[in-house]
């Protein structure tokens, strides 16, 4: 389980404020209420930011108190609201921002989001000097540096939940599915619900160069399936950057044969309850961002590695690609024999 890392306190911080950036992920309101309890309890106000750098810019800041972020832990989104921020890419916009941040005697930015808000945060901090800290949270799990992202967890249950439903349609017309969920870039989430879910085969972004040999390896393992008497098959694939990869798919598996139906999960993993693994994670990972800049650190993102809490140098996140377990998918085919 991870924990609290306990460090010396070597700076003094009067406020910090806090913001969601990027793409939403459920488990951001229970790290905003652990960054706001836990700087309280360290005799720090904390300011909220409303939609991320977009707000930071049109000064959406306003205090937070105890009581702000009661009755939030179980909520999906954020409440502070997230947004993408073009204007961000300029380095006068970023110079704008660190100074209203001093305006209001702010010391230290704690940003909840993924690989692009936090080369925001890091460019902010290397140009201005202005302390930046970044705190993981993303359902795709795709942030160098850390094993867990805040989010990933809940998003894997939802679409786990989703197969487990599909899953009774498929056997009761043996029938072949083909059930995709997000993930542009990674495979994490199609991983995880396909180990989870029992899918005949993960397809995932990783592995899918080129495009054709997926395809003849889908069409196999379906063979394979028929041959030992299977009548019915859930296939998990990750959504990749090919709109519409999936319906190809399917088509290409008509064309061997094998009619399958396709279920796009889509947005229905981005929103919902956290799971508790998310909550405690966030919860942890928000205070933990709160002591680490008491700790005199910055530009840099609280991660996990062997469930301990670590500071990873931002230059140790940005733009790298976090290598994908490709033992487990290759575990994931033998259990689904
Ligand atoms: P995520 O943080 O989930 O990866 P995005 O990539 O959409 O999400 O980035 C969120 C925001 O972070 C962008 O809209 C922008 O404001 C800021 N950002 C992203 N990349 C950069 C960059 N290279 N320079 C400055 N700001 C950036």
């Amino acid at each position: 389980m991870i924990e609290l890392p306990l460090l010396p306190i070597k700076r003094k911080l009067k406020s910090i404020a806090v913001l969601t950036s990027g793409g939403d992920a459920p488990g951001m309101n229970a790290a905003i209420r652990a960054v706001v309890r836990f700087g309280i309890s360290q005799h720090i106000q904390v300011y909220g930011v409303h939609k991320g750098y977009s707000g930071l810019l049109e000064g959406q800041i306003e205090p937070l108190y105890a009581s702000s972020v009661a009755n939030i832990i179980q909520r999906g989104g954020t409440i502070l609201k997230t947004d993408r921020c073009e204007a961000f890419f300029e380095k006068s916009t970023r110079k704008e921002a660190a100074h209203i941040l001093e305006r209001k005697e702010i010391d230290a930015l704690v940003v909840i989001g993924g690989d692009g808000s936090f080369t925001g945060a890091s460019l902010l901090e290397t140009e201005t000097g202005f302390s930046t800290i970044g705190v993981p949270g993303t359902i795709d799990n795709d942030v160098a540096g850390t094993e867990d992202t805040i989010g990933f967890d809940t998003a894997v249950n939802t679409a786990i939940e989703a197969i487990d439903r599909i899953r009774d349609t498929a056997s009761s017309h043996d029938r072949i599915f083909l059930v995709e969920v997000m993930g542009r870039n990674a495979g994490y989430i199609a991983l995880l619900t396909g180990v989870g879910g029992g899918a005949e085969t993960i397809v995932v972004p990783e592995h899918r160069k080129p495009t054709k040999v997926s395809i003849d390896a889908i069409s196999k393992t379906v063979e394979r399936g028929i041959k030992r008497g299977k009548s019915s098959s859930i296939i998990v694939v990750a959504e990749g950057n090919t709109p519409g990869f999936t319906q190809l798919i399917a088509a290409e598996l008509e064309k061997k044969g094998h009619a399958a139906k396709v279920c796009i999960l889509g947005h229905t993993q981005r929103g919902g309850t956290p799971t508790a693994h998310d909550r405690h994670l966030a919860s942890v990972m928000g205070a933990s961002a709160v002591m680490y800049l008491l700790n005199g650190k910055s530009n840099g993102m609280v991660g996990v590695r062997d469930d301990k809490i670590q500071l990873v140098p931002f230059s140790k996140v940005i733009g790298k690609t976090k290598p994908f377990p490709d033992e487990m998918l290759r575990f994931a085919q033998v259990l689904a024999v």
